[in-house]
């Protein structure tokens, strides 16, 4: 099964998104757990939650992936930052365990001057006080662009964090197309490798989910500026290899690309039809 789709908004309830999602030829999505700027989340509905379940069981839907705000550093150097951080993730994963059905997407964050070895420690020890034994989400730490003092960027960085966590069963990765390219790795020019290359350092078993985005700028650039699939310097070829891999089969994969509700609609078809079987 190819689960695919696009980032959506939750503003209108998560059954109105997985209804937006499927109107549009998508059988997963992405959504922010909250304002992505950070503020307090919307209080929970239990039956649109309830409704929003039963609804992705019987149109046989992928694992939706929530997105957390993008404004939370879980390695912030200040005290105050950082323990927003913690509490906004801990919130996030408690209403998780009630919406059900997602994975939970985070930036590992920015190390701002404290060097990338500060920067895995606060991140792993970020993680090792809101992981719960008994919860039933798993996290993704996303790849990123390596753009500034980003963590990473690298897939030995988001090695380095999993082996510092103790409840890592709970942990995945999300791989981005963008950001893999622009931190180096060329995922255009041979897929094979860049797989292999995670499956060393990291381990294919922990990769969850895709995020599939052209790029505006060439391999290694650490820009993080997302193109249209096709428009940009991965090429539509790259994104076919990326449907039709063996290893990624069964991955929700999600659009963030520039577009409005109609391009998404357009490039979900494209990626659609480049599916062999
Ligand atoms: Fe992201
Ligand atoms: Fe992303
Ligand atoms: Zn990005």
């Amino acid at each position: 099964m190819h689960y695919i789709g696009c980032h959506l908004t939750v503003s209108k309830g998560y059954l109105a998104m997985a209804k937006q999602a499927l109107e549009l030829g998508g059988n997963t999505a992405q959504y922010f757990t909250r304002n992505p700027r950070g503020g307090q989340a919307k209080e929970l509905d239990p039956e649109d939650v309830a409704a929003f379940g039963d609804f992705l069981k019987e149109h046989a839907f992928g694992t939706f992936i929530a997105h957390a705000p993008y404004t939370i550093n879980p390695c912030a150097a200040k005290p105050e930052t950082l323990e927003f951080a913690r509490n906004t993730m801990a919130d996030d994963l408690s209403r998780l365990e009630v919406i059900g059905c997602s994975y939970y997407n985070f930036h590992p964050g920015s190390h701002v001057g404290q060097g990338v070895e500060a920067g895995i420690e606060k991140i792993a020890e970020t993680l090792n006080l809101v992981l719960k034994p008994e919860q039933h989400t798993t996290v993704l730490l996303e790849t990123m662009a390596g753009k500034g003092s980003e963590v990473g960027g690298r897939f030995e960085e988001l090695r380095a964090i999993i082996d510092r966590v103790e409840l890592s069963d709970h942990l995945g990765v999300c791989m981005d197309t963008c950001h893999i390219s622009d931190g180096g790795y060329d995922v255009a020019g041979d897929l094979d490798a860049v797989l292999t290359e995670f499956d060393k350092v990291i381990g294919l078993d922990r990769l969850k989910a895709m995020h599939l985005n052209d790029s505006m700028n060439p391999v290694g650039a650490r820009k993080d500026r997302h193109q249209k699939l096709g428009q940009g310097y991965l090429g539509l070829d790259c994104f076919k290899r990326i449907v039709n891999h063996p290893a990624l089969k069964g991955l929700p994969m999600v659009l963030e690309t520039p577009n409005e509700l109609p391009g998404y609609a357009k490039e979900i078809k494209i990626l659609r039809e480049m599916i062999e079987e």
